[in-house]
């Protein structure tokens, strides 16, 4: 296997669960992540490493020990990350290690050398990357920490007391603001990578995303689950009879219809053209028949603004008489299947108890 192949599968195996999403744009946004902080720790070991080597030369052997040690941890960290599955709290750990390094680094060089201040930014900055808005109470820490033993020790002058905390502050506020900034992009982009734009309701990517974790769920509690399918008649000649852009807002309220006929824990979503997907956890195969029946009801009895009415057939399967999420769906779209043979505006059931 290449080098290039090897770290690709170190990386991934460093992304945490919970954000080892299906969407490859997520995924790709946590890989980065988990490349950015791997790069850190290597490029913070050998900055480790490099004071160690500069204090033992200068004699100073209890410093370069602490340097060693805080190296180790960050050329090795990444391994325990991915043995713990917690990049985060390992990620922490080595800021933290890394404030104290720089801390003992001041300590050691000032009043002499004040050069060693300009390390005191790092900690907020890294802070910020891995933890988001909250390092704030971190990068608070940290300059109360250096308040406490640097500035109250007497070794800095006035002005270079201001220059290191003035700098320090302004690093942490644009910090905060960019982390703000991009959990609000992120909060945007994710709600737009996961919603269908016509009809509003999730697109199949949120659903697959969504129902996969359902699904273990289920397994692992032993609790019912099913799913409907269901795919509006004739939608071709009606799109043919009344136009592309008439379809589209049939579309969207037969949405807004199935929309308020659901449970909140229900998950409701567009399967692609004029085909639909509901989720129903905790819910058996004849009580999911039943909402099938309802909502087929509903669609069949509005009437459009134009006096249009719309049917449609569907296709009910439970978990039970499944294996995984596929099978799952393929018991759903041969019931759908059967319905639409059967004479459409019906529901049909497949592999229920
Ligand atoms: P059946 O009862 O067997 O389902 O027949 P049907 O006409 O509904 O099914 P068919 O697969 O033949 O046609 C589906 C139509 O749905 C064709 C396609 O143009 C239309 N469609 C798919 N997506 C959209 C959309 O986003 N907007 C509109 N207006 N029409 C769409
Ligand atoms: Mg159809
Ligand atoms: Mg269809």
């Amino acid at each position: 296997m290449s080098v290039l192949k090897r770290a690709i599968i170190f990386i991934d195996e460093l992304i945490p669960p919970e954000e080892k999403s299906n969407n490859p744009l997520l995924y790709k946004t946590a890989f980065l992540k988990a490349t950015l902080m791997t790069l850190l720790a290597f490029i913070g070991s050998v900055v480790a490493f490099l004071y160690a080597y500069m204090d033992a030369v200068e004699g100073d052997f209890l410093v370069s020990v602490v340097d060693f040690a805080v190296g180790c941890v960050l050329l090795f960290g990444p391994l325990v990350a991915r043995k713990r599955k917690n990049l985060e709290s390992v990620a922490l750990l080595s800021v933290f290690l890394l404030g104290v390094m720089f801390l003992i680094a001041v300590f050691d060089e000032l009043p002499k050398d004040k050069a060693s201040l300009i390390w005191l930014s790092v900690v907020p900055a890294l802070s910020f990357l891995i933890k988001g808005r909250k390092a704030l109470y971190w990068s608070a820490g940290y300059l109360i920490i250096h308040f406490l033993t640097v500035t109250l020790s007497g070794k800095l002058t006035m002005s270079s007391l201001i220059d290191a905390y003035l700098s320090y502050t302004l690093i942490t506020v644009i910090f905060y603001f960019y982390a703000w900034m991009s959990e609000r992009y992120r909060e945007v982009w994710s709600n737009m990578a996961m919603t269908d734009s016509l009809t509003g309701i999730l697109n199949r990517l949120a659903f697959e995303t969504i129902a996969l974790k359902e699904i273990s769920k289920a397994v692992r509690t032993n609790t019912d689950l099913s799913i409907i399918l269901f795919d509006i008649d004739n939608f071709k000649q009606i799109n043919d009879r009344y136009g592309h852009v008439y379809g589209d807002f049939i579309l969207r309220t037969v949405a807004e219809i199935v929309s308020r006929s659901l449970r909140t824990s229900d998950i409701f979503a567009r399967w692609g053209g004029e085909e639909f997907v509901i989720l129903l956890p905790n819910t058996n195969g004849l009580r999911a028949m039943n909402v099938a029946e309802k909502i087929k009801s509903r669609i069949q009895f509005h009437r459009f603004d134009n006096g249009l009415k719309v049917t449609a057939s569907f296709g009910v399967a439970n978990l039970k008489s499944c294996k995984d999420f596929d099978n799952l769906i393929l018991k759903a779209d041969e019931a759908l299947y059967r319905a639409k043979e059967k004479g459409k505006n019906r529901v049909e059931a497949c592999g229920l108890e």
